[in-house]
């Protein structure tokens, strides 16, 4: 049986059910699994023949073990894993794995998918509402909301910054409906994160009404976002040499289930953090001191993060053993300019259209093959370009083509509940809305 403990202690143990249900633990630790164990190599010398719902469910067996049976974990995963990861090959040295392809345009679609259906199999045969609380800084908010769209006895409830998420965000927000309810926070997304969290923390509240998260914190999210890590390898496998994987990272969700993927034996010689200025942990990797600050607008605003929450995920799964952890990581920072230059290079030398994201990954991968070693790497684009249309189209000087699931959110009318960055209106809403 599979168990979690607390990243502020260790002695804590819970279930799956309570893991995810809950998100985050009583002592406000993040819930980290047990074990992570190697996978048997089997696996590894036949994953180029297998397909991606096939890998899904061979590593999901490994983390949950017994805890879900089969053909339930067979259906989570044939529904939530219903579009592809494909890598493209730019050059001998840099692939790319697009993350996109999913209904909200981005990789979160992944982990909100998987994790909806995943708390809709753990609360099967309840009668008491769920309700979901969750902090975005832009493509987390509109992945959960169509993760959880219609799902029975959940509620969804997103908080945003107001002002601080692109246009096309704010509409795949906001033009949801149904069990989804948007709220615009005027704030920055380290305070709507804030406000969740004391949510989570105010007991009157959650006597009231059951709450739970789906932030990258929720560990029902990293077991998914583990999956292309291994379905990326297994397209680029050919027989040849080290691969680094580059991952464009904000509240490092992403990244810490790269770790868990290299954890269970997935040959990656080094991820690199690759962030915009909002650059805590490239600093802590360059001079040992973790000093979270106040988030920053930048381009590439889905990782506008300058207290990441996962940051303590990967302390704990190396022990604060700062060494062991520069020995996996590499970490680099780039500016809006840099990441405007990226998009550009894309282009010119391999015709590839990325959105900011994706050329933050693409310029930590540059820098790695430049600086540190000459390594075949795999970046990882995390959203459409259609998504940031404004800043990619000058850029490339062309129109990028718009997928019709996002023309359509476009075509709908916002609807968002303002409240100023105080948890007492928040509460009053939740409370009046119940
Ligand atoms: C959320 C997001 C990221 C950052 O992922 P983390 O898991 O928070 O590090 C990167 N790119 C896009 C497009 C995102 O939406």
């Amino acid at each position: 049986m599979i168990r979690f403990y607390s990243t502020n202690d260790h002695g804590v143990r819970v279930s799956l059910e309570e893991a995810v249900l809950r998100g985050l633990a009583r002592d406000g630790g993040l819930f980290m699994p047990e074990q992570i164990q190697p996978m048997d190599s089997s696996f590894f010398k036949k994953i180029s023949s297998l397909s991606f719902q096939e890998i899904a469910l061979e590593v999901s067996r490994h983390v949950l073990k017994e805890e879900i049976p089969v053909d339930q974990l067979k259906k989570i995963i044939e529904q939530s894993i219903t579009f592809d990861a494909p890598l493209i090959r730019l050059s001998d040295e840099i692939y790319v794995v697009e993350l996109f392809h999913g209904p909200t345009l981005s990789f979160k679609d992944f982990g909100a998918r998987f994790m909806a259906r995943l708390m809709a199999y753990l609360i099967r045969g309840q009668n008491q509402n769920i309700h979901i609380l969750v902090a975005t800084s832009g493509d987390t908010g509109s992945a959960v909301a169509y993760g959880f769209l219609n799902v029975p006895g959940i509620k969804v409830w997103i908080l945003y910054p107001k002002g601080q998420v692109s246009m096309i965000q704010e509409k795949q927000l906001t033009t949801v409906g149904h069990n989804v309810t948007a709220l615009e926070i005027d704030g920055t997304f380290d305070d709507c994160q804030a406000l969740v969290k004391q949510a989570f923390n105010d007991q009157e509240l959650s006597q009231r009404m059951r709450l739970t998260s789906a932030n990258s914190i929720n560990v029902g999210r990293l077991i998914p976002q583990s999956f292309y890590y291994f379905y990326a390898y297994a397209q680029v496998k050919n027989g040849s040499g080290p691969i680094v994987i580059s991952v464009p990272s904000g509240n490092f969700g992403n990244l810490t289930a790269g770790l868990f993927a290299k954890k269970m034996g997935l040959p990656i010689e080094r991820f690199i953090a690759a962030t915009n200025r909002n650059d805590s942990v490239p600093k802590y990797l360059e001079t040992g001191k973790f000093r979270p600050h106040p988030s920053i607008q930048t381009l590439s605003n889905a990782m506008d993060v300058g207290n990441p929450s996962n940051f303590a995920r990967i302390l704990d799964l190396y022990e604060g053993d700062l060494e062991r952890i520069r020995k996996d990581l590499y970490g680099v920072s780039f500016t809006d300019e840099q990441t405007k230059g990226g998009i550009r290079e894309l282009v010119e030398e391999y015709q590839y259209v990325a959105d900011p994201h994706g050329a933050v990954a693409y310029l930590g991968l540059r820098d790695y093959q430049r600086n540190v070693k000459k390594t075949k790497g795999i970046f990882l684009e995390t959203a459409h370009p259609a998504k940031f249309l404004e800043v990619v189209e000058p850029l490339v000087g062309r129109k990028v083509d718009v997928p019709s699931r996002l023309q359509e959110a476009l075509d709908r009318k916002k609807v968002a509940i303002e409240l100023p960055n105080d948890y007492d209106r928040l509460k009053a809403v939740l409370n009046s809305l119940d």
